[in-house]
């Protein structure tokens, strides 16, 4: 028996991660939904449902089309992807037989946390909004960053071209835009909830590009990675780093197969591209700034900070797996302009994170000792950011 929009509303709404967790949410305003997108969304979900009809009949997805299936509108998008991601996927595929529909929901907590969990009629997947607001407030520091040197630079599609140059005659303005994302950063992971209709909002959607590049490549690559998860089955309560690789190798495929969808939808597949050039790349990137930062907190605040050396220790095994499927896949995709530039935007952050905690540490005890010192960044980090920045060679055509 196939559900109604109105019983997966309620399964989403009793699981227990959906529990509110503390994350101030002014007014709801969360649950207004963006002048004109519950319209736009749900026609986008109706279309996939019409051209693939197996998602309807097959895998149980009627109630997608429905508004009351959802909350916020970041569910609908998150659910717009799962029906994305598996519309081109073989029927036949021995994954697909028996497996339930899975709803996918934007969970209102700080946490950066995204979770399947699997049900006997119903697949749930949460995404934390906390993590998604941090991403928010570092693509406002690059906009930022880039605005210190307009028209000067050759720039790359995402960001600066020269960086060095940018560092050079605008070094104090760099540091003060790394800080002020960073302080964003840390009300963010101390459970304020940042304005949504401020002007990085405004800004962000003026920026289509970046909109898609990067926030978009992320969530979907998330939302990828855990549906990953749900179709191998994995057992959730008993995470390793290897299912954790092998999730991020399913979002790949599933991103692969997704191209066909947006090739037969919109005659181009440039989401699912930017899904696997960038989503992935910047979700262990970003998490990692995240993770730092929140090590750095717990450490002014004199908490362990070894659950987030363990995760930080997963996603550099995670992003090296990443990288080497592509290349064996043969994926052209890691010299994208967009990628490297990132790249450079995430050093850049690093770098401003450390001379952060130099600043705190000179303020609190008045010595210029740094206070998270060079070996506690060395041990995070090694060689790897080095290596990571490094621009692949081109191979030369011979
Ligand atoms: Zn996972």
């Amino acid at each position: 028996m196939a559900l109604t929009a109105d019983e997966v509303a309620a399964r989403a709404r009793n699981a227990a991660i959906t529990i509110e967790d503390g994350y101030d949410v002014p007014g709801g305003q969360l649950y207004k939904w963006p002048d004109g997108s519950e319209e736009a969304i749900l026609s986008r979900i109706t279309d996939t449902l019409a051209a693939y009809p197996q998602l309807v009949t097959n895998l149980g997805y009627s109630w997608a089309k429905d508004r009351a299936s959802y909350r916020t509108y970041g569910d609908a998008m998150f659910q717009w992807n799962v029906l994305e991601l598996l519309a081109e996927v073989d029927p036949r595929h021995p994954n697909l037989s028996g497996f339930k529909p899975v709803a996918a929901r934007q969970a209102i907590n700080r946490d950066f946390i995204s979770y399947a969990q699997p049900g006997r009629e119903l697949h749930l997947i949460f995404i934390g909004r906390g993590f998604m607001d941090v991403l928010k407030y570092f693509m406002e520091m690059t906009l930022n960053i880039m605005d210190l040197a307009p028209g000067t630079h050759e720039r790359s599609a995402w960001g600066p071209a020269s960086l060095q140059e940018i560092r050079k005659r605008h070094n104090r303005d760099v540091v003060e835009i790394v800080n002020a994302f960073l302080d964003q950063a840390i009300r963010v992971i101390r459970g304020e909830f940042p304005d949504r209709h401020g002007p990085i909002r405004d800004r962000l959607v003026a920026a289509p590009n970046l909109m898609w590049t990067t926030y978009d490549a992320v969530e979907s690559f998330i939302v990828a990675h855990e549906l990953g998860h749900l179709l191998e089955r994995h057992d959730v309560h008993d995470a390793t780093t290897g299912k954790e690789v092998s999730a991020d190798q399913a979002a790949i495929s599933l991103q692969l197969a997704r191209h066909g969808t947006q090739k037969e939808m919109f005659g181009t597949s440039l989401i699912a591209t930017m899904a696997v050039s960038l989503g992935g790349p910047a979700f262990y990137l970003l998490g990692s700034l995240y993770y730092l930062i929140s090590a750095l907190e717990a450490w002014i605040r004199h908490k362990p900070i070894e659950p987030f050396i363990g995760t930080l220790a997963s996603l550099k095994v995670r992003w090296f797996y990443y990288r080497k499927y592509l290349l064996d896949i043969g994926s052209p995709t890691l010299t994208s302009p967009h990628l490297i530039g990132l790249y450079r935007m995430v050093t850049l952050c690093m770098e401003g994170v450390f001379a952060t905690s130099m600043w705190f540490n000179l303020k609190g005890v008045g010595k210029p000792e740094p206070f998270l010192d060079e070996e506690f960044v060395n041990m995070l980090w090694g060689d790897w950011l080095d290596d990571e920045i490094a621009i692949p060679e081109a191979p030369s055509a011979e």
